[in-house]
């Protein structure tokens, strides 16, 4: 199959949403009147961010979805997105599964594929996703304030555990690691969420790298402090699990993709309310305080010491 028949049968769809889809040296894109264009790009490599027998539906949902889950931080609507793969073979079976992954998350999200780049090597997936947001409304990391509360979104630690389990690092029971691998497997980004708080949150990221490095970002760039109650951070499931691993993965475990907002305390019923309509649950698990860095308290420990906060690929 030539690189050409490849991106005609598993990558060109309609797009009507794009004044010119793939086919053309660019797409042309016309961003709505009084809108901003939200540009966010998240590239997955073999071996760094999955494993290369990794399932490729997916990692053609996962791709996508990490992607999604910038876009959900900055309270943009997700409109479209460009592909770039390298790929060691143009193996169809393997192409067919991470389209379907793909298309079926980027229909979801009424998200188009407008282009891509398409080259032989080692396999590395990587997506620019666009969007819009109303001129002046995008959730920055910038916004916090000391008073705010600090809040996340549905349950924290999952993907981290169900790849210490993958990797044989613990050994999870049943139904402790089903949720755990589809969380690692098929994080669902929190695109209402963000929708939702544009008008509410001072400041937004997603969880990507681990609670402490993210909401770290967060408090760097709103330049103020944090204290985070360790026994309030949503975990559901049980704590018996290997203490230490479940500990590191609930602060510092990678791709939950979950949301870390902050805002006022006049906020909590509007916040409470979208939890209800979204089916979402939103935690309370802290408040930025002035000063710099994060301090976590939990009942049985005091003041807990942190050695790692979050994923790195460099440090
Ligand atoms: P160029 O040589 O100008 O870079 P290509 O031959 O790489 O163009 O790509 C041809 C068309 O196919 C372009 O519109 C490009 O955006 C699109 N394309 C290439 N790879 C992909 C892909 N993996 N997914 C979607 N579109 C792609
Ligand atoms: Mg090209």
């Amino acid at each position: 199959m030539s690189e050409f028949d490849l991106i005609q049968r598993f990558f060109t769809r309609a797009t009507p949403g794009a004044i010119l889809g793939v086919g053309d040296d660019a797409a042309l894109l016309h961003v709505a009147e009084g809108m901003e264009l939200a540009v966010s790009t998240d590239m997955l490599v073999s071996g760094t961010h999955f494993l290369p027998d990794a399932d490729p539906f997916l990692l053609g949902h996962k791709t996508l979805a990490v992607n999604l889950s910038d876009l959900a931080a900055m309270g943009a609507v997700p409109r479209w997105a460009t592909l770039a793969l390298s790929l060691p073979a143009a193996d169809t079976d393997w192409l067919q599964r991470f389209s379907t992954g793909f298309f079926a998350l980027a229909d979801e999200h009424g998200v188009e594929l407008v282009g891509g780049d398409t080259t032989r090597g080692p396999l590395c997936l990587s997506v620019t996703i666009m969007g819009e947001v109303p001129r002046g409304k995008a959730l920055r990391r910038s916004g916090a304030e000391a008073g705010d509360d600090i809040w996340v979104s549905g349950m924290l630690g999952h993907a981290a555990l169900g790849l210490a389990h993958l990797q044989g690092r613990t050994e999870l029971p049943e139904d402790v690691r089903v949720c755990c691998l589809a969380a690692l497997h098929q994080p669902q980004p929190r695109v209402a969420l963000g929708l939702a708080l544009r008008d509410i949150a001072s400041s937004a990221i997603d969880i990507s790298d681990g609670l402490l490095a993210d909401l770290g970002h967060i408090l760097e760039r709103s330049h103020a402090g944090a204290e985070v109650k360790f026994d309030e951070i949503p975990t559901g499931i049980a704590r018996a699990i290997d203490e230490p691993l479940f500990r590191h993965c609930v602060l510092s475990g990678g791709d939950d993709y979950e949301l870390c907002f902050t805002a006022c305390a006049a906020k909590r019923s509007e916040i409470e309310a979208v939890a209800k309509r979204l089916g979402l649950p939103l935690t309370r698990i802290g408040k930025i305080v002035t000063g710099q860095g994060c301090t976590v308290r939990s009942a049985k420990d005091g003041v807990m010491t942190i050695k790692e906060s979050g994923y790195d690929h460099f440090a």
